[in-house]
């Protein structure tokens, strides 16, 4: 990866000792990891924040053991914060979504380290053990090494030419397909949709489909996952969480609390708020469905006072340099933060500097 300003800021600030410095300033607070999928050919390529390498995530896991921070389950670890026992560095991994290389790629790895993890699931695509339709479409559109296409006749799309190589048109022909299908089309349709473009882009779809690099793992490998030691937990049915219609919220959860239940075959209490997107008018609609916490994408660590259904997360990913990662781990960037929102804190509260002069 390409090295930066802010990488050689950060490599000068760990060789001043500043990284070990935040590690004992912030020892005391938790660090929670979140990951996606994992990659089986060039899918870090395509989307390297939901795709990691799984070269990627072992250094990831060595760079844990090496530097002895204790990965605790996501409930103990939420149980000794409140009470403000963690042990020093204490850090929670969190894999999202419940891709197919969660149980292929990321499971052994975490075993062969002795690591537990989260890992939260939307069961929609549990149920229909196809290519998540979203994500195949744009994959298609991203892999296929011809310059430009014709659309003709199609249903599921208007006739038009389109320039692959200009990104605007790549991009509005992506969601023209895509929109349609989730909109007007059935799961079948889609995944017919999914098939005819991949002939016309002339991708291999059969691979998508065989290799289950853009699938999540279906209800045998769950339960085998869960029986190894992974947490499973709630991530909705539909990888959606309405802000404004608590009806919404409720069947989604309920939905997906109910197709993970029996599998894992105990009560599920732990929510990732899907794409990142929550408000604090949710909370009492989740206390009432008995979710204890809810991890959000907002980066930073978590203290006793933090709101255990805002819980902050570090989102790693194939893009994110080493050092970068090395930082937040350490509690670096965090006290950066800190110092940032001081700053920000103490000039907000200062007059106005005089700009007439
Ligand atoms: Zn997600």
């Amino acid at each position: 990866m390409r090295e930066n300003a802010k990488h050689l800021f950060l490599r000068i600030s760990k060789w001043l000792g500043l990284f070990h410095l935040a590690r004992l300033f912030t020892g005391k607070a938790l660090r929670i990891l979140c990951y996606h999928g994992f990659a089986f050919r060039d899918e870090a390529d395509f989307r390297p924040m939901l795709f990691m390498t799984p070269t990627t995530f072992d250094k990831r896991l060595r760079f844990l053991a090496r530097h002895k921070f204790p990965v605790l389950r996501l409930e103990d670890a939420l149980e000794r914060l409140k009470k403000n026992n963690l042990p020093r560095g204490a850090t929670v991994i969190t894999i999202d979504d419940g891709f197919y290389g969660v149980y292929s790629e990321a499971c052994p790895r975490l075993q062969a380290f002795g690591l537990p993890a989260t890992t939260y699931v939307t069961t929609y695509y549990v149920q229909k053990q196809a290519p998540i339709f979203r994500l195949a479409v744009q994959y298609l559109f991203w892999r296929t090494a011809l310059p430009s296409i014709r659309f003709h006749g199609q249903t599921w799309v208007r006739d038009q030419e389109v320039n692959l190589s200009n990104s605007v048109e790549n991009k509005r022909a992506t969601w023209e397909v895509i929109d349609h299908g989730e909109k007007h089309c059935s799961e079948d349709q889609c995944q017919q949709i999914a098939q005819e473009l991949a002939g016309i882009l002339q991708v291999d779809y059969g691979w998508i489909k065989t290799s289950r690099s853009l699938s999540l793992m279906n209800s045998v490998e769950l339960g085998e996952l869960a029986a190894r030691g992974v947490d499973v937990q709630l991530h909705t049915h539909r990888h959606s969480l309405a802000v404004d219609d608590e009806q919404k919220v409720r069947d989604e959860i309920l939905t997906n609390r109910s197709v993970l239940e029996k599998i894992i075959g105990k009560p599920l209490r732990h929510l990732c708020y899907p794409s990142g997107i929550w408000t604090r008018e949710q909370w009492p609609w989740l206390e009432k469905l008995d979710i204890d916490s809810a991890t959000t994408c907002l980066p930073g660590l978590n203290y006793p006072h933090t709101p255990p259904l805002g819980l902050r997360r570090f989102l790693d990913a194939e893009n994110i340099h080493s050092i970068v990662f090395e930082a937040e781990q350490f509690g670096y960037l965090e006290v950066l933060r800190r110092l940032r929102h001081w700053i920000g804190s103490v000039s907000g509260r200062l007059p106005a500097p005089d700009r007439s002069r």
